[in-house]
């Protein structure tokens, strides 16, 4: 699978409008603080893929066990602190992940 229309699409919809982007056009969250968009942009499009729905909780239960319970921020509880915070990029602009994903396979 090619996901770089992926990455691009996620890349134009989603961090252009994200409150962590520099005005440079890079992600202002590096090392540790990395987004999971950009760590798992493979198994997210994966996750899009598995689920046909009108409900983003169908596609968000499916992100939880696909992606977030490998992510080192996620605590055994299924609690995670940057979650909790709003400070994931990934879960702050999941729709818009999800909407970027599939405009990519209506194309
Ligand atoms: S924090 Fe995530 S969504 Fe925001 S610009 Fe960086 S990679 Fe994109
Ligand atoms: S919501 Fe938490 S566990 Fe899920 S990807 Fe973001 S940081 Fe990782």
């Amino acid at each position: 699978m090619d996901y770089e229309p992926y990455r691009r699409a996620i890349s134009k919809k989603v961090c252009g409008h994200c409150i962590d982007l520099a005005e440079d056009g890079r992600c202002t969250l590096t090392g540790e603080e990395r987004c999971g968009v950009e760590l798992y942009l493979e198994k997210i499009v994966d996750v899009v893929h598995s689920i046909k729905s009108t409900n983003l909780a169908d596609y968000v239960q499916a992100l939880r066990k696909q992606v977030c319970s490998s992510c080192k921020n996620q605590n055994p509880d299924g609690t995670c602190r940057l979650r909790g915070e709003a400070d994931c990029g990934l879960d702050r602009y999941f729709a818009l992940v999800v909407e970027a994903i599939e405009e990519v396979d209506t194309r």
